[in-house]
């Protein structure tokens, strides 16, 4: 069979005899399950002519595989919306619109609660992706003012978000740097009640410190270009960017493709239709403000009269407008910043010993407080959300989850946030290939096909090798923040080295005998994840998962009057104050993995891949080798490979019979009896081996996509 042929053939498969008035020229293969050789090469080549094509969608089973166009492509309006309402997945096109009409309408009519999990690199169109859900099931479900009230502020809470938790980074102008969950709830008759939302992990550093060419998070701009002069009045803040040491500092302000001052308004608005006051839109700029201007807080160093090192303010005056703002005791505040206090146990009894900071280390106490600020400014934002589109009423729900959440990350230099990142799609790795391993079972044992046992890679091993008790990579990280003093990262990787030396997916420097690779930096481990390697600098880990504010610093935040910001240091209150070490970093994101995970797994998926064309946000390049990376970091071919190892198609009986009777004197025109003994008739007319095809209870099951085409090309040539 020729290529053009094969092709016109796999398009018709997909048109399935209806024609689109979205796209009428189909190009490539809908489902990569039918690619021929199944091979990286061919699944690349496939989506590379499909996106030249603007056919950004492709199917991969039930799995919708979406290439960033970084365009506008007209595949987005009210009537696709309709076109795909309450269709079957392969009658149309592949789209996202059709498996959110199949995920609504399974939670709907069959009370299946179903998720969405979209995952990709940077900028692979993830959030677009899962706007896209979103107003698609916006557009589907009931009308009326409760609803449409509910439905407003769902869709609200997503300006909010960004506004705080995203940035502009090289790879997206419009990066999310939080993972969010949210689930959508339903009532019985399928229309919105509420929602809660789940944020994972802020890159809080950002707060403080951007890469040049990148920018702090949104909301800073769009405050100072788009608050109306009162409020600035009121904030004490000039309107210019370039003033703030924490903006100042990357080079980068102004974004071409942002307009900061409109941005204002979409936020505020957005914040009033969810539901917040005056007064808690207020205080909320007030904290921003007031991390902007701590941030200009500077130091110089002193030799005390002890002999330490100490420092103080270099200016008395410039943390006075903030400490009016926060309401918060200037002279407290000050002591906060340039000094430690301890209490240190000496042979049981408790002595605080208040030692000075040099200026290098208030400044990492002035940082460390404002991103601690920050982020909870962001969790605090998301509970206030919460309570917003909290479901009111009783009863039974059906519920949607919409999963956005980094994929997989390798850079040059990787560090403890590449692996807690890296370990939640180690995770959903985990997850994803049970369920569709499971998925297919199922449709086996209910069409009554006999299971053949497929053979996968089980990356529970890695996941072990991370999360075990006591002996997994974040339990030993525990232990050595535990230990303090002497406590390094180096201590902490001699003793990874120690406990997972023989561990399969574990490489190090000091493996013994001819594994040991000395082509890894000294400071460093390697990780054999699913999706490849991966080499963490162990800089930093202890410090990042320790994660601590200086007691005195939580306390002078608790002292506020301001609410808010007291609101969001309960950890600074003298009596509730424990012994008790809060969790780590570590251990809080691995709670929450395990707590989402539990989440999907009583839910029914559907997934999104999401990927990124060219590095450089183009719209009319496709770089196979940018490309060929996420293949391998989503595990795509695996995922091929399993939906395909039994049989690669199947359509129920009457279709499948409606479609190829022309080929067979005996079914054609028309076949009386029941469809199943039609299509044997036909299939033993055509010497179609038994070996290739199953029949189940409804459907029609073939084992090799070559027949498949071989009955499309005789269906042509008729
Ligand atoms: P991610 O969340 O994966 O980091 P985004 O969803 O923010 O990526 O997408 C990055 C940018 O790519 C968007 O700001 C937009 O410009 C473009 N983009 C993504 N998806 C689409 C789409 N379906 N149509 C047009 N442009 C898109
Ligand atoms: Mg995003």
């Amino acid at each position: 069979m020729n290529g053009g042929k094969q092709r016109r053939i796999q398009q018709a498969l997909f048109m399935n005899g209806h024609t689109s008035n979205i796209l009428e020229s189909m190009v490539g293969v809908g489902d990569m399950v039918l690619l021929d050789p199944l091979t990286e090469e061919a699944c690349i080549n496939n989506v590379k002519r499909r996106f030249y094509a603007e056919d950004i969608y492709t199917y991969i089973g039930q799995v919708v595989v979406s290439v960033n166009p970084y365009k506008k492509v007209p595949l987005f309006s009210p009537g696709t919306i309709q076109t795909y309402r309450g269709r079957n997945l392969y009658e149309l096109p592949p789209h996202i619109y059709a498996i959110a009409d199949d995920a609504y309408r399974s939670m709907r009519d069959r009370n299946r609660d179903q998720c969405v999990i979209i995952t990709g690199e940077s900028g692979a169109g993830k959030t677009e992706a899962s706007k896209i859900v979103m107003q698609y099931v916006a557009a589907v479900c009931g009308k009326g003012e409760e609803v449409d009230r509910v439905k407003e502020q769902l869709l609200q809470s997503n300006p909010v978000l960004e506004a705080f938790g995203n940035a502009k980074t090289l790879r997206n102008d419009n990066s999310s740097r939080f993972g969010k969950y949210m689930d959508i709830e339903f009532d019985f008759k399928g229309d919105p009640i509420g929602g809660v939302i789940t944020n994972y992990l802020l890159e809080k550093s950002r707060v403080v410190r951007q890469t040049e060419g990148e920018r702090n998070f949104h909301i800073f701009y769009q405050l100072l270009q788009g608050a109306p002069q009162s409020l600035l009045n009121k904030l004490r803040l000039s309107g210019t960017c370039e003033k703030y040491g924490y903006l100042n500092q990357s080079h980068c302000v102004a974004v071409d493709t942002i307009d900061d001052a409109a941005h204002f308004q979409v936020t505020e608005n957005a914040m009033r239709v969810i539901g917040f006051t005056e007064t808690e839109i207020q205080q909320v700029f007030e904290v921003v403000t007031a991390v902007l201007k701590l941030g200009n807080a500077d130091f110089e160093s002193y030799i005390s009269f002890n002999g330490t090192e100490a420092c103080s303010l270099t200016d008395e005056h410039s943390i006075e407008e903030v400490c009016k703002m926060i309401q918060c005791d200037h002279e407290q505040l000050k002591q906060a910043l340039t000094n430690r206090t301890m209490d240190i146990c000496i042979t049981g009894l408790s002595e605080r010993v208040v030692s000075t900071l040099s200026s290098g280390q208030a400044v990492y106490a002035r940082d460390a407080v404002c991103k601690a600020m920050y982020s909870r400014l962001f969790s605090w934002l998301v509970g206030r959300i919460n309570d917003s589109i909290k479901v009111r009423t009783r009863g039974k729900k059906k519920v949607m989850g919409v999963l956005d959440i980094y994929g997989f990350e390798v850079f040059e230099d990787n560090n403890f946030e590449q692996f807690v990142i890296n370990y939640c799609n180690e995770k959903l790795q985990q997850i994803f290939i049970e369920l569709t391993l499971k998925e297919e079972q199922d449709e086996y044992v209910q069409e009554g096909i006999e299971w053949s046992h497929i053979d996968y890679f089980n990356n529970s091993v890695i996941c072990q090798l991370i999360e075990k008790k006591n002996t997994g990579i974040l339990a030993i990280l525990d232990e050595e923040c535990l230990i303090g003093g002497n406590a390094s990262d180096h201590s902490f990787l001699n003793k990874l080295n120690e406990v997972c030396i023989r561990h399969e997916h574990y490489e190090s420097r000091k493996k013994k005998s001819c594994r040991s690779d000395k082509t890894l930096p000294y400071d460093c481990f390697r990780l054999r994840h699913y999706a490849g390697s991966v080499t963490y600098n162990v800089q930093g880990f202890l410090d990042k998962n320790n994660d601590l504010l200086f007691r005195g610093l939580s306390q002078t935040m608790f002292s506020c009057d301001h609410q808010l910001v007291k609101k969001l240091f309960p950890d600074g209150n003298p009596r509730r104050q424990t012994k008790k070490r809060p969790p780590t970093a570590g251990t809080q994101f691995k709670n929450s993995v395990a707590e989402l995970m539990k989440n999907l797994l009583a839910k029914n998926p559907n997934y999104i891949r999401c990927i990124k064309p060219n590095d450089v946000k183009s719209p009319n390049l496709f770089d196979d080798s940018v490309v060929r990376h996420q293949v391998r970091y989503l595990g795509l071919m695996e995922n091929m490979r399993v939906r395909r190892a039994g049989y690669a198609y199947r359509q129920p009986y009457d279709q499948c019979l409606q479609r190829y009777k022309m080929l067979c004197p005996n079914t054609w025109p028309n076949w009386l009896g029941h469809p199943r003994e039609g299509l044997q008739a036909l299939l033993t007319h055509l010497r179609v081996k038994p070996t290739e095809y199953a029949k189940g209870r409804t459907k029609l099951f073939i084992r090799n996509p070559r027949t498949l085409f071989d009955l499309e090309e005789r269906r042509r040539d008729k």
